[in-house]
């Protein structure tokens, strides 16, 4: 007995009317974090969650604000070290200054994309500028690079020609990957999309999905009402794959960011500001940056005009790291 089906989940897939959680998805409740030491601004991280802690490439989502900062120091996130990961800066309102090791220097403002892959290793700084904007919104996401590209070079890239597809009531902005036929500029190593949709009162939109790809969704400031699921900003809805679309409707109206991808086929070991795959590699990525925040080595240079002083490692676990694989099995 086989299932012939090319997508045997397609017939579990409910309708957007659905009042109850539909089967193939599952809400993934933030919590709230501060970004850069304990002083810091605090983030609402959905990714990576406890029991689903990828969606395709995606391996961490981080959405702050919107919050009035016009008497507070905003993002002060002083250089630190990243390795086997892409990150993907999106801001909704607001500026913040991307400095890093290979000299980019880099306002990051809203609707634009700056995309930075550490490949091997490189150090960024993330920092409100002194003519800051009142009000900071956004989100930092990173995506795991896969086992051929993950050694690769450092690169960095702002891309603020980004493809935007206008329906009445709703546009769409493609952040990665490809929406209908519509490319992100940005490059990314495995298949995966992004997009931000923002939805007047009373508009919506259908988005055409891949459907080898699961997919999640992230309200930025509204609450939104979802396949039988209220999600709260900063929360995250999780798509099983089999989907080929996806109804969007917002009473209230709605700003929010679609992810997806085909599953990532490779267990992790995320810590701290690393992605690798083994405690060993880990070990020798904090080694390196330990002696780089003291001026030596070559794998991580300095971050060229940041005031500050580098962020300091955190202690490593006593116990022995494990690689831990997309979602619980
Ligand atoms: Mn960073």
């Amino acid at each position: 007995m086989s299932n012939q089906e090319r997508h045997p989940g397609e017939q579990r897939v409910c309708t957007a009317e659905d009042t109850t959680p539909c089967p193939d998805t599952e809400l993934l409740t933030p919590r709230e974090v501060p970004l850069g030491g304990p002083r810091a601004m605090p983030v609402l991280r959905s990714l990576p969650g406890k029991n689903r802690r990828m969606i395709g490439a995606w391996c961490f989502a981080d959405v702050y604000g919107p919050t009035d900062i016009s008497h507070q120091a905003g993002m002060q996130v002083p250089p630190h070290p990243h390795i086997g990961l892409q990150t993907v800066s999106w801001l909704v309102r607001g500026r913040v200054h991307h400095r890093d090791s290979l000299g980019s220097d880099q306002l990051v403002q809203p609707g634009q994309l700056s995309i930075m892959t550490a490949g091997h290793g490189i150090a960024h700084s993330e920092r409100t500028p002194q003519d800051a904007h009142p009000v900071l919104h956004g989100a930092q996401l990173w995506i795991a690079l896969p086992e051929g590209d993950r050694h690769g070079p450092p690169a960095f890239a702002h891309h603020d020609d980004l493809p935007v597809l206008t329906h009445p009531g709703a546009r769409l902005t493609v952040i990665a990957g490809d929406v209908d036929g519509h490319r992100s500029p940005a490059r990314v190593h495995t298949p995966l999309m992004g997009a931000e949709v923002t939805l007047d009162p009373g508009a919506h939109l259908t988005l055409p999905l891949d459907p080898d790809f699961e997919h999640g969704v992230l309200p930025l400031d509204t609450p939104l009402d979802l396949l039988g699921h209220h999600i709260e900003p900063g929360a995250l809805l999780y798509l099983g794959p089999g989907r080929h679309h996806l109804d969007l409707a917002a009473t209230r109206g709605a700003r929010l960011l679609v992810i997806g991808g085909t599953p990532f086929t490779e267990d992790l070991l995320m810590w701290w500001n690393l992605v690798g795959r083994d405690h060993d590699e880990i070990v020798r990525a904090r080694t390196d940056w330990e002696r780089a925040r003291t001026g030596h080595g070559t794998r991580f240079a300095p971050v060229t005009g940041d005031p500050g002083p580098a962020l300091p490692a955190p202690e490593l676990p006593t116990a022995r790291m494990r690689p831990r694989p997309p979602h619980r099995r």
